[in-house]
């Protein structure tokens, strides 16, 4: 049978990591899925055997991969807006769809519609020169509409010296108050095609140099009324941005207690990766539920305690080498590889562990996710 011959439920673009963790769950529910991957032996292509490899900027590679699967879904928001809306109009259900995707893809149409909506953000101004950002008052943070990930398109500044580089290169950007915060948090929620939504519990993600590097879940001591409101701002913006699939809204919970938006992903989130061992239903089998309009599963955690800790290229190469001495040092910490080469600071697996102490949770996640990135523990 050729490819085209196969019916496929499911199209995803991008052969991230993210793709790659969707198709366990794929498996289990009897769902077919083709993928758009980047290169033969990325991630995702290793473990989706009906991949095409092209580009997600190029409308005929798109079409290619998505062949005649009803639903198309995403690894990450860099698809343009017109290749999705030519998907749509071909009779594809993009879920989340354009209008939705575009409040992840430019973070000004973002701070624009949650401002309308009456959501917390910081402080924010669209800028085009020096003196709009002089007025607007330092230090603050500015950041490109579009095109950044992991810290990459965000700058602290402190004088208008420090944005002739960045205003020159992108003519406008975002401006906004340096948000004095405790510590960062995420909301995340599931919302069906059906209308359907499910809410996982308020994180607590740690991020080292605009990376995130570990996330607890739940968020410790957080107060109940702040969980509740987070748990609120991501139910709205999933509705009103009309959102399908997984949403996670990354928080700051501010000094003098409240919690501001950051940013919005419209796919399976980092800080979501703790619900594959740690959630009756992980955050990879809701997005696919939820895209191909079936019930969700609960969002309920097995234990008390889960904690994940990303495993970033570090001194060690060859993790399959090293992936012995971590389970032996500690069997019952779950290891995520990606099957992606080993770059310093690329984001190459996690670990999640699960328990009722958080201390000792915590330190077997860290002496995992050490033994893997540097053969020794932390
Ligand atoms: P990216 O899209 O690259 O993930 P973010 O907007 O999430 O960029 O910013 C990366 C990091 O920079 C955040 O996780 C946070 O630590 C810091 N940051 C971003 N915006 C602000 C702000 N307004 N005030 C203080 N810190 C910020």
């Amino acid at each position: 049978m050729t490819r085209e011959q196969v019916q496929h439920d499911v199209a995803v673009i991008g052969g991230g990591q993210l793709a790659r963790m969707m198709q366990q769950p794929a498996i289990a529910l009897g769902l077919r899925l083709s993928l758009l991957a980047e290169g033969p032996d990325v991630s995702a292509a290793q473990v989706i055997g009906d991949h095409v490899v092209g580009s997600h900027t190029d409308l005929d590679d798109l079409r290619s991969a998505v062949g005649d699967a009803p639903v198309v879904t995403f690894d990450h928001e860099h698809v343009p807006p017109e290749h999705l809306r030519a998907l749509v109009a071909a009779g594809h259900a993009c879920r989340p769809g354009p209008e939705a995707l575009i409040h992840a893809q430019d973070k000004l149409v973002m701070r624009r519609r949650l401002t309308e909506l009456g959501v917390p953000c910081p402080r924010w101004a669209h800028v085009t020169e020096p003196a709009d950002v002089e007025r607007f008052g330092f230090p603050a943070v500015v950041k490109t509409a579009r095109g950044g990930y992991d810290g990459k398109g965000v700058w602290r500044v402190e004088s208008a010296a420090d944005l002739d580089e960045p205003l020159s290169a992108e003519g406008e950007l975002l401006v906004e108050e340096l948000v004095p915060f405790r510590r960062e948090l995420s909301a995340q929620v599931a919302r069906s095609a059906t209308g359907e939504i499910v809410d996982y519990p308020v994180v607590e993600s740690r991020q080292v140099d605009g990376v995130c590097s570990e996330v607890i879940a739940p968020a410790p001591n957080l107060d109940p009324a702040l969980e509740a409101k987070a748990r609120r701002i991501a139910r709205t913006v999933a509705e009103e941005l009309g959102v399908v699939g997984m949403l996670a809204v990354e928080l700051f919970e501010t000094d003098d207690d409240r919690v501001l938006v950051n940013e919005l992903a419209m796919r399976p989130h980092n800080t979501g990766h703790w619900t594959i061992d740690g959630a009756v239903t992980s955050q990879f089998e809701n997005h696919l539920r939820a895209v191909c309009g079936l019930p969700l599963g609960s969002s309920t955690p097995r234990q008390r305690w889960a904690v994940m800790v990303n495993v970033l290229g570090g001194s060690v190469t060859d993790l399959a080498a090293q992936r012995e001495a971590a389970l032996a040092a500690e069997p019952d910490v779950k290891i995520h590889l990606y099957g992606k080469a080993v770059k310093p600071g690329r984001k190459v697996g996690h670990v999640t562990a699960v328990g009722h102490d958080l201390e000792d949770v915590a330190r077997r996640a860290r002496r995992s996710a050490a033994l893997l990135r540097d053969g020794v523990a932390s």
